[in-house]
């Protein structure tokens, strides 16, 4: 009998199976939520089914790991309790004094955590324009920074950063590259294989996508001693995500591919109509070709440029105020990455120092009809206009 080598499944597929896995003993076709935190112990002192306690690990959470690890093709990945705690995770787990380098536009609550608790912490932190890997290699400075922080495409302007130009000139210096994919999503970007070394999802938005669970995740290209140390800050700390949390973003990872790029599809969408509206004065999507960033991410997200955009309406901070308060399909509310569409004035929550205009606001595209989403929107515009 010929030899067939087993068929490698898409990422798409894999996820909608949840790898496959069922549960044994039962035969269920969705593994059951492992609710102990401790485990029995073998008569000789052993623990050879490899659990111990509920904080170091749990074996749903595993479950959930092994999806992500294979979505992103890691070699390792570990839940957290939020996106912040894994991304702070990281920063915890370089030693007191590494100078790590950061992008001027990034996510606000980790730019605050970095600009003062973790320089509190001993971190040598500074600021840089990700938009140029000029500008990164030119702040490396070789045997001291430790870590190239990324976030692609950035909140709230979208800002692009070519992945694999800032992993070989960090890598070159001695340094590490760590990427907030979450907008990026690993449908469209797998950072790790343009050469980064870790990948950071707030999993609370597309991962999970139905706006239900706090959840974050960090993957790794490599089980080194950076990821050993990650991994004792997390069970030190007790960062880990919680079994009833991680069943539900195990389903909501089941339709990541559906969601995410019937998400990006309308964003597109929207985009291209509300850059021709007469109340707007710009529009910032990595998909528009009048985007800065617009040629890197066309080569470095394949499908989609995310479902995340953002809009500058005419007449100033008030005019967008006064366009989210009009709107009656779209939420008004924070977060992003969930099936429901969110519209959010960004100046009111970004603290000071942040890069974001006050006439700002940000579109989190869900996957509701398009046609329903652009009526709404044109309609607060108008309104807000003649207001
Ligand atoms: N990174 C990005 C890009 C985010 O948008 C967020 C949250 O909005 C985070 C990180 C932090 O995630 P969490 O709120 O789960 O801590």
């Amino acid at each position: 009998m010929p030899e067939h080598p087993a068929p490698r499944w898409s990422a798409r597929t894999l996820a909608a199976q949840a790898l496959g896995h069922i549960d044994e003993p039962s035969r269920a076709l969705v593994p059951p939520i492992h609710l102990a935190t401790t485990y029995v112990r073998d008569p000789d002192n052993q623990y050879r089914s490899g659990n111990i306690y509920g904080r170091p690990d749990n074996p749903t959470v595993r479950e959930a790991e092994a999806i992500i690890a294979m979505l992103e093709e890691a070699a390792s990945a570990l839940l957290f309790g939020s996106g912040m705690s894994a991304a702070t995770a990281v920063f915890l787990a370089l030693e007191p004094g590494a100078h790590v380098l950061v992008p001027e536009v990034m996510y606000w609550g980790l730019r605050a955590w970095l600009l003062t608790d973790a320089r509190a912490f001993g971190l040598a932190v500074e600021t840089v324009d990700a938009s140029r890997p000029e500008a990164i290699a030119a702040a490396l400075r070789p045997g001291a920074t430790r870590l190239v922080w990324l976030e692609t495409p950035a909140n709230p302007l979208w800002t692009i950063t070519d992945i694999a130009a800032v992993a070989a000139g960090a890598h070159a210096a001695g340094a590490l590259v760590a990427v907030d994919s979450t907008c990026a999503t690993p449908v469209f970007t797998r950072p790790l294989a343009l050469g980064a070394d870790l990948v950071m999802h707030a999993a609370t938005k597309y991962l999970n996508g139905h706006s239900d669970v706090v959840a974050g995740a960090l993957v790794a290209a490599r089980e080194d001693d950076l990821w050993a140390r990650i991994r004792r800050v997390r069970t030190m700390l007790g960062q880990i995500l919680g079994p009833f949390e991680t069943h539900l973003l195990i389903r909501g990872m089941r339709t990541l591919d559906l969601r995410v790029r019937t998400a990006a599809a309308g964003a597109m969408e929207l985009a291209l109509r509300l850059s021709n509206h007469p109340a707007i004065a710009a529009v910032l999507y990595p998909g528009l070709p009048s985007h800065p960033g617009h040629a890197i991410a066309a080569r470095q997200m394949q499908g989609g440029f995310g479902a995340m955009l953002s809009i500058r309406p005419n007449g100033g901070e008030a005019a967008a105020i006064a366009t989210a308060a009009r709107v009656r399909l779209w939420k008004r509310a924070t977060s992003l990455g969930g099936v429901e569409s969110l519209i959010e004035h960004r100046g009111s929550i970004e603290g000071p120092g942040s890069p974001c205009p006050l006439d700002l606001l940000r579109l989190s595209v869900g996957i509701e009809d398009v046609e329903d989403l652009y009526a709404d929107l044109d309609q607060a515009l108008r309104a807000a206009g003649r207001s």
